[in-house]
């Protein structure tokens, strides 16, 4: 998962990505990039690195861009090279940081949120019958490689939106997976596009110009336009969300001002949308809605209908817990829901160091191993000879669930039943997040017994997947949710990642 943001219409577009960016930094912390077009030098400006935002972008750096449009992106790598296998080689970690450019036609620069499924099928293509060499391990480098040979078929030295449009749409032919993308078009205008199936998110906002960008950026059009992967970025620039990309949809804001926009492709195909329901268990920001549905609503009623499962299992003798303890962050809303329905306490006993990164998008067992015991502090005066009800997101690995239900237990807790808002998780994702091989599931090949078992949990609870539809609610019926990693029901074509899983496996050793 990664985060993506782009403006288009200020002069400030680069100090708008860039604090757009921060707001997404939950979605990737392993490096982050900018590139901006300045409409008046005809110049592009970038600069990418490894690490956190705040780390990579210096008020130096900053000064040194400019330009009326940017897009940004900050880095969670699925794939790629990682410290484990080569300690040393931060050329190749650096090589795949976004944004990524390519000179011809016009000049393109892009960034992506997602996973190429068939990213080793398109790069045999592109090297045998378009003579057109990969550098990176980025699938992003494979639509980039696309999207310049579509426009450079079409357009040698004109453009239209159509081309653009034929381009992509031969990108949705070519391409299997999750993505959303924005790019820039030196001289013609900024870009967006969703995969046909809409698995990752991307939504659009506007906002007036103020009086001092119009005198600043004299060809104004008096609206910029701002996309990003979710709405709290927009929210926090003082842009009005205006909607969620469409699946399949292509969007053009071109140099004049004009909005184009095509959603066709999905509709002809009559594909049906997918979003991805961990959005709403563990990766947006509770701030953010997402399909009209908000985050911090659907995490409330994750809680009240665990509540559901819990009472009946107390009304069966099953558990009788004292007191609902969050595992910070994701679950704190649930948590409190999960407490006012069922009428239990509600106590934050687990009390997170701040400065510790999110221990599931670390990528080497050694380092979620090290976060778990350096994240969290248990006050074992609030838990001694209690019932504890633990709740967290959801269950990937159970590395960082069995450490902490060890640590409630060694806090003198008398039972520890653990709790999570989002059912078993038993098969790889392809599309984006870094679910890995099945074999490292912990929910993949034992029953939940033999789960809770494993964990150390006297009891062990999932959101069922019923449950979870239902909570997070958007329209469908559930039938318009990806949960292919819960139930191994792909809506995209997965028969290529066979060799996606060995590459995955080979970097993550
Ligand atoms: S497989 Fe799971 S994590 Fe991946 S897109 Fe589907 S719901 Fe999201």
């Amino acid at each position: 998962m990664c985060g993506i943001v782009g403006v288009f219409g200020t002069p400030y577009s680069f100090q708008e990505v860039y604090q757009g960016l921060l707001l997404l930094q939950h979605r990737g912390q392993d490096a982050a990039g900018i590139l901006s077009f300045d409409y008046d030098s005809k110049e592009f400006h970038h600069y990418k690195d490894l690490g956190l935002i705040s780390d990579v972008f210096s008020p130096e750096i900053l000064a040194g861009f400019s330009g009326h449009m940017s897009i940004a992106h900050t880095r969670y790598s699925t794939i790629g090279p990682n410290e484990s296998k080569q300690p040393k080689n931060q050329i190749d970690k650096k090589r795949d940081i976004q944004p990524m450019m390519i000179n011809y036609p016009f000049g393109i620069g892009m960034v992506h949120n997602g996973n190429i499924v068939n990213y080793y099928e398109l790069k045999k293509y592109l090297s045998e019958e378009k003579d057109r060499h990969l550098f990176t391990r980025n699938d992003l480098e494979a639509l980039i490689n696309l999207l310049s040979d579509g426009l450079s078929e079409r357009s040698k030295t004109t453009f239209s939106f159509d081309q653009l449009q034929l381009s992509i749409l031969n990108i949705f032919e070519r391409a299997r997976g999750g993505f959303s993308v924005l790019g820039l078009l030196a001289d013609k205008g900024l870009f967006a596009f969703r995969d046909p199936h809409g698995l990752r998110p991307l939504i659009l906002g506007e906002r007036v110009l103020t009086e001092e960008e119009k005198v600043a950026h004299p060809k104004h059009f008096g609206k910029s336009y701002c996309l990003a992967s979710e709405s709290n970025a927009l929210n926090f620039l003082g842009y009005t969300p205006v909607r969620d990309l469409e699946p399949g949809e292509i969007l053009f804001i071109s140099d004049m001002g004009e909005i184009y926009s095509s959603a066709i492709y999905s509709k002809l195909k009559k594909i049906t949308p997918k979003s991805c329901m961990f959005e709403w268990v563990y990766f947006a920001n509770p701030e953010s809605v997402l399909e009209e549905r908000s985050v911090y609503s659907a995490r409330l009623d994750f809680g009240k209908n665990l509540a559901l499962e819990v009472q009946a299992l107390i009304d069966s003798g099953v558990i009788a817990p004292d007191i609902v303890v969050p595992i910070p962050e994701t679950s704190r809303v649930a948590a409190i829901s999960l407490s006012e329905t069922l009428k239990i306490p509600y106590r934050e006993v687990l009390i997170k160091n701040r400065y510790i990164q999110r221990s599931f998008i670390l990528n080497t067992p050694e380092s979620r191993k090290r976060a778990v015991q350096l994240k969290l502090t248990a006050i074992a005066s609030e838990i001694e000879g209690k019932n504890i009800l633990l709740l967290d997101d959801s269950i990937v690995r159970g590395t960082t669930s069995k450490r902490i239900i060890e640590m409630v237990k060694e806090a003198g807790a008398k039972e520890v039943y653990f709790a999570t808002t989002c059912p078993p998780i038993k098969f790889p994702c392809y599309y984006g997040v870094d679910f890995p091989d099945p074999k490292e599931l912990v929910a993949s090949s034992r029953t939940i017994d033999e789960v809770a078992e494993y964990l150390g949990a006297d009891k062990l609870i999932y959101l069922s997947e019923e449950a979870t539809k239902k909570s997070i609610g958007i329209k469908g019926n559930g039938e318009n949710l990806c949960m292919a990693c819960i139930n191994g029901c792909y809506p995209v074509d997965v028969s290529s990642a066979k060799v996606f899983q060995d590459m995955r496996s080979f970097h993550r050793e």
